[in-house]
């Protein structure tokens, strides 16, 4: 739906996009009525810190100043007089204090703080860090996230900062911002001042024994864009490697989207595994940049953060849409300018890890609200990336390119909801869209569409060829490409689904032979179980699995037991005798002799030949004629079993792989099953 102030804000910048003019900027006067100016020196070898803040507030209405309760505050004053803690504190673990309404006032306030940091925990992964929201500090990294309250912080409010850092001599960090000054020496340490003058949702501090390296490129708009790295010294030397490959990035975007609205990016190696996008940087694990594929994938997903999530922002409470946009304007671009069959097979992946997801494990996309990497990605970022990839086909490239300057031009720094991003397209494009962003906002799962039906009949002049479509309730709106093969070539058509079933006719110069249904995989919909090529994930993550251990050995029984507890992490269902196979899925581990016989013995195809002549261990699927999947691991002995405990459970996304020992020598995906009907 259109509303009226939308219209009105959004028709000149729109007006100016469509012309062609971008960087109109209603953006570049954008203030914050809140500004920290803050002071901060932190010694890593005692985790000790110490902290001055003077913060600015215009005031709108009642607002709350919070720390960490894990800090002692020395001071507290608001307006020179002293700020009385709040009596009614959260339960959480903060200082908390109110500051009054007063209209048209703008209020000073003075906070001193120091205390001690957490210890740095480098055996935690990713996924622990995000769950620990705690300032922790080493001599190798300190770490000082927003959500920690390492700062008093007014809750709700996007902010402008000052932030003037201090460290002892062989330290160096940074916040997100311009680099305004920067000192180092023996006595006196490292000193850096940083500034961002626009409204952010809070500051992130980070440091360590870096090493600077600096590059800088022209951005479009002419101004220099200075780039750098903190590098750990053990990684110092893929400095120069990083910062050539970020300036293809910012060439990218920029031409796409419109000009990067800092003057520079940074780099940061972090001692823990962890991977985060910030406005003017991104914080990366050492052990994560030492890998060769991160330049070209992950570097220019961080890269892009700067435009969808820290330049726009999601209103993350109805929906988090900025993961899956960088996610298909990083990761899937990416397969695009490689090749089409590199991005059907991303797309292939998207699709089958959802029909690989169990029930519970599916929500709509306007509840997805995790800030941070770590929540579903399957539903998170790859259903939304296919939702801007339909929406790009429904509306053409030029339309939904022009909608993206817009987006950026109308709400750069302001939080962004779904709604607002879904009429800005619809402006641009002059389409309404409720519907499409209806169907994929708020329902769960996806469309499960059929062939059922392909008949010709022949005219004097050419081949009248029916097709009939069917959906599951509810139905969705889809155009839906379909690929009708002649002697001559293919052709696609697109079909306007709206109903349960429906049937299209068409008239054809050539015989028409046989129909495939969205071949290459342009709809974000629920595989058929035939359709989808069965993965070894679907027989760890159903809880339906039944697992067969072919065996009367006790040792090898305990070795498969643990193995197949690992791959399920739960208890698995065990059954012992050799019986047919169930309507479950199935996983059925054994040495080789036992598999060979059984499969044999149940008319099941043997060993696939691309894993069957080396390796000490072999796991691969089967489809099943009910649609379920069996999986069978075979080893040629108890120790070729054991070496699989630790590797296997990370290769879920394969269709068969082989081990020599606990090394992963071979794997791949079964090629997908299209759906294809025979014209007779
Ligand atoms: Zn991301």
């Amino acid at each position: 739906m259109f509303n009226a102030k939308y219209l009105q804000q959004c028709f000149l910048i729109v007006l100016f996009t469509l012309l062609g003019i971008s960087n109109i900027a209603s953006a570049n006067n954008i203030t914050s009525n809140v500004n920290y100016d803050i002071q901060v020196e932190i010694d890593p070898a005692t985790r000790s810190i110490q902290g001055r803040s003077t913060i600015t507030v215009k005031n709108s209405g009642e607002l709350r100043l919070l720390l960490g309760q894990r800090f002692e505050v020395t001071k507290a004053l608001i307006e020179g007089q002293p700020l009385q803690p709040s009596a009614d504190s959260y339960d959480m673990p903060y200082h908390s204090w109110r500051i009054p309404f007063s209209l048209g006032v703008t209020y000073n306030i003075e906070v001193h703080w120091h205390g001690e940091l957490a210890a740095l925990n480098t055996s935690l992964d990713h996924q622990q860090t995000l769950g620990r929201p705690e300032p922790v500090s080493d001599v190798m990294g300190t770490f000082l996230p927003k959500s920690s309250s390492w700062y008093p912080h007014i809750i709700g409010a996007l902010a402008s900062y000052q932030v003037n850092l201090k460290l002892p001599a062989g330290q160096r960090g940074l916040v997100a911002g311009k680099l305004i000054e920067e000192s180092e020496s023996a006595q006196e340490g490292y000193q850096a001042s940083f500034e961002f003058a626009l409204p952010a949702e809070g500051i992130e501090l980070m440091a360590g024994p870096y090493q600077i390296a600096t590059s800088h490129i022209q951005g479009a708009n002419g101004q220099q864009i200075q780039l750098r790295t903190y590098f750990h010294p053990q990684i110092g030397h893929l400095a120069d490697d990083y910062l050539d490959a970020v300036k293809a990035y910012f060439k990218l975007y920029e031409a796409w989207i419109g000009d990067y609205p800092f003057t520079e990016f940074s780099i940061v190696s972090s001692p823990t595994p962890t991977g985060f996008g910030m406005p003017t940087l991104t914080y990366l694990g050492i052990n994560v940049l030492k890998l060769p594929f991160i330049r070209a994938t992950s570097l220019g997903h961080e890269v892009l953060h700067n435009w969808w999530g820290n330049g726009v922002y999601p209103d993350y409470q109805k929906g988090n849409w900025s993961e899956g946009l960088t996610t298909f304007m990083a990761d899937y671009t990416y397969k695009e300018q490689e090749s089409a069959a590199a991005a059907r097979e991303m797309r292939l992946g998207w699709l089958r890890d959802f029909a690989a997801l169990s029930p519970g494990q599916d929500a709509p996309l306007n509840a997805f609200t995790s800030r941070t990497h770590g929540a579903s990605k399957i539903v998170g970022y790859n259903k939304t990336a296919m939702l801007f990839l339909m929406l790009r086909d429904q509306l053409g490239e030029d339309i939904f390119n022009r909608s993206i300057q817009a987006l950026w031009n109308i709400q750069r720094f302001k939080v962004t909801s779904w709604d607002d991003l879904q009429n800005i397209f619809a402006i641009v494009s002059t389409q309404d869209l409720d519907l499409f962003f209806e169907q994929w906002l708020t329902r769960n799962g996806a469309p499960l569409i059929n062939l059922s039906a392909v008949d010709k009949t022949k005219t004097d002049s050419d081949f009248q060829l029916t097709v009939t479509l069917q959906q599951a309730l509810p139905t969705y709106q889809l155009s839906v490409p379909i690929v009708i093969h002649s002697a001559n070539g293919e052709q696609t058509k697109l079909l306007n689904l709206q109903q349960q079933q429906q049937t299209f006719t068409f008239n054809l110069q050539d015989e028409p032979l046989k129909v495939a249904l969205d071949p290459n995989l342009r709809l974000f919909r629920q595989l058929a179980p035939d359709e989808a090529p069965p993965i070894l994930r679907e027989v760890m993550v159903n809880q339906t699995t039944t697992t067969l251990l072919l065996s009367e050995n006790k040792e090898t029984l305990q070795i498969a037991e643990t193995l197949a507890s690992k791959l399920q992490r739960r208890n698995p269902s065990i059954i012992t005798s050799s019986k047919t196979p169930t309507t479950e899925p199935t996983l059925v581990i054994g040495l080789q002799a036992q598999i060979d016989a059984w499969l044999s013995a149940n008319n099941l195809p043997e060993k696939p030949e691309i894993i069957s002549n080396k390796g000490s261990a072999q796991a691969w699927t089967i489809r099943q004629t009910n649609g379920t999947t069996l999986a069978i691991i075979s080893a040629q002995d108890n120790d070729a079993l054991e070496a699989l405990i630790r590797p296997l459970p990370h290769y879920g996304r394969q269709s068969y792989i082989m081990f020599e020992s606990s090394q992963a020598i071979k794997r791949g995906v079964w090629p997908m099953q299209e759906q294809v009907m025979m014209v007779e």
